[in-house]
């Protein structure tokens, strides 16, 4: 059986080839799936009765499944998604009342191997990279669910899309080619996989990359990201100087504030000079706390003394604005709860 969500025109194409219609066909399932985000064949009503019968008997739309929806109190939406296989992932939409982009958070990963301290994937270890089609359905199925249009993807959901990256570009594609999705609206946010961010921007796809960097020193990384034994950060400096160079992209840095560990005037000041000669926005993440480690969130105040400290580089420096708390959906917090796994 066909699935069709996921295909490109090409491949619908060899679908309507075999049941002997026309490519004008081909381009009006294309259409449906990725403009109209129908749930059935049966809602593909300009094709006829009995093309649309004949097309029921090979191929189906999704075959991936909404298990769990939550709705946090400030609109967003978390997914638990359920795939063939029984394995699930996470996907998140936000919506911002100021501003009328939809973003995607998608997974590119069941659970994750880099290990972070603070994030509950990471808790899960690796299972498996999503294919492309998987991270596609993602979307699909928040506008199936929605009726809304996506306008923006991160690859922030579960797992490090870097170490998926053939996936994770086919996937970036297809957003951009049939979901109309510029490229410079996908972010794409890394741990710090040096050889792969060398390869992406071999590719010099416009896409933004965000590297989580959240330790302004080897001491407080290696302590919270056991990825900085590997790809340290000197290293991790020049592949990212290296990115910018190459694509002449500015990168977002995240730093993820927790209380007393990364959020002092020190700290401060070594993630000024870290990044003093990088094209950057700096994003500050306040902690989210989990029940999985005593990590806190810092204080309003400490977090804007961090932020005008970093202000006075003359780097753009925001705080990002915390959705779906509530719903275990802000940053770090996706784990597949809901399945009772973790
Ligand atoms: S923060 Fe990202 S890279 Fe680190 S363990 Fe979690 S999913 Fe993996």
């Amino acid at each position: 059986m066909y699935i069709l969500s996921g295909l490109t025109l090409d491949e619908i194409e060899k679908i309507t080839d075999e049941l002997h219609a026309s490519k004008f066909r081909a381009r009006q399932i294309h259409n449906w799936i990725y403009l109209k985000s129908v749930s059935s064949i049966d809602e593909m009503t300009d094709l006829s009765v009995k093309f649309r019968e004949e097309l029921k008997k090979i191929a189906v739309v999704t075959n991936i499944k909404i298990k769990v929806k939550q709705t946090s109190s400030d609109g967003t939406l978390k997914y638990l998604l359920e795939f063939p296989d029984g394995e699930c992932v996470e996907t998140v939409l936000m919506r911002f009342d100021n501003r009328a982009n939809l973003t995607a958070c998608v997974s590119s990963q069941v659970g994750c191997a880099v290990n972070c301290s603070f994030c509950a994937t990471g808790k899960r270890g690796f299972i498996r990279n999503l294919t492309y089609k998987e991270i596609i359905e993602q979307v699909l199925t928040i506008q199936r669910d929605t009726g809304l249009k996506v306008t923006n993807i991160v690859f922030m959901g579960q797992g490090e899309p870097l170490l998926n990256l053939d996936n994770v570009l086919k996937a970036m594609k297809i957003f951009n080619e049939n979901f109309q999705i510029g490229a410079r609206r996908i972010t794409v946010s890394t741990a710090g996989i040096i050889p792969k961010i060398k390869e992406l921007a071999n590719t010099e796809m416009q896409s933004t990359l965000a590297i989580s960097l959240h330790a302004p020193n080897h001491e407080i990384r290696k302590q919270i990201m056991p990825v900085e034994n590997k790809y340290p950060l000197p290293e991790l400096k020049q592949a990212l100087k290296n990115y910018i160079d190459k694509t002449g992209r500015r990168i977002t840095v995240e730093y993820l504030l927790i209380k007393d560990l990364n959020d002092t005037l020190e700290s401060a000041k070594q993630l000024v000079q870290y990044l003093h000669d990088l094209k950057c926005n700096i994003n500050l993440i306040p902690y989210n706390p989990t029940a999985k480690n005593d990590y806190q969130r810092p204080s309003n105040n400490s977090i804007m003394r961090f932020k005008s400290l970093l202000e006075q580089s003359g780097k753009k420096v925001t705080v990002r604005l915390e959705r779906g708390s509530d719903i275990d959906a802000a940053c770090g917090q996706l784990s597949g709860k809901a399945q009772g796994t973790v």
